[in-house]
């Protein structure tokens, strides 16, 4: 269980090391994030939410999204939309508007 960054999405905003609660993402030398202790993350998703451009992919469990599926999210604005990935790359989508969340 664990997230991947991808460096070159990534626009070093650093809104994934501030919400990490165990403090497990950091910059390397070119500013771009990454996980240093990947065996750490209990998967809680902070950092996928916060991510404005979709450069982080959460490894899904097998039972969840089968073998190699990840999520990842983009943000617009009052919506958010969640992408989860199939290893056959099919990808299903669930957008939720934010003001609204509690009624989900
Ligand atoms: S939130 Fe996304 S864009 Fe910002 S530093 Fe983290 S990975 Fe990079
Ligand atoms: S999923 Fe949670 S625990 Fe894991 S790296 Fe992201 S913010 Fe940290």
């Amino acid at each position: 269980m664990s997230i991947q960054v991808n460096k070159a999405k990534c626009v070093s905003c650093g809104q994934c090391c501030d919400v990490c609660p165990g403090n497990l993402i950091q910059k390397d030398k070119n500013d771009k994030a990454y996980i240093k202790y990947p065996q750490e993350c209990w998967g809680c998703i902070a950092c996928v939410k916060e991510c404005s451009v979709g450069a982080i992919k959460y490894h899904l469990g097998i039972d969840i999204g089968g073998k190699g599926g990840y999520l990842y999210t983009k943000n617009r604005g009052d919506y958010m939309d969640w992408f989860i990935v199939s290893l056959d790359r099919r990808k299903h989508q669930i957008t939720i508007n934010k003001k609204e969340s509690n009624k989900y």
